[in-house]
């Protein structure tokens, strides 16, 4: 921003810091609206009692075999430490041969 012999802020440098402050004002609002979206019965939904997690075994059925688990002991789904060998009711096969990794 510089001003003039004036000065005065030229046009240019004005309409470039509304245009910045427009945009920074914009993508901030646009955080929140986005934070305040995720209602906290979405997130909470997840959570092992909801998800009726389980520390083993659905039949055959396991969280090394599905696809949202994260090796050693994540999910991209439910929060907190996730057994390889637990299951919960989102299960979805994905993941080849269930080779454990570890
Ligand atoms: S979605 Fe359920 S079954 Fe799949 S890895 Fe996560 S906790 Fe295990």
């Amino acid at each position: 921003m510089s001003l003039n012999r004036k000065g005065v802020m030229p046009m240019k440098d004005k309409s470039e810091l509304s245009r910045r402050k427009l945009l920074g004002q914009a993508l901030s609002g646009a955080a929140l609206v986005g934070a305040a979206s995720v209602p906290a019965q979405a997130i909470n939904r997840m959570n092992k009692v909801a998800s009726k997690y389980q520390n083993h075994p659905n039949g055959d059925r396991r969280c090394a075999l599905c696809m949202h688990f994260q090796p050693p002991h994540s999910c991209q789904v439910v929060p907190g430490n996730i057994s390889p060998n637990g299951w919960c009711k989102w299960f979805r096969a994905g993941k080849a041969g269930g080779s454990m990794g570890y």
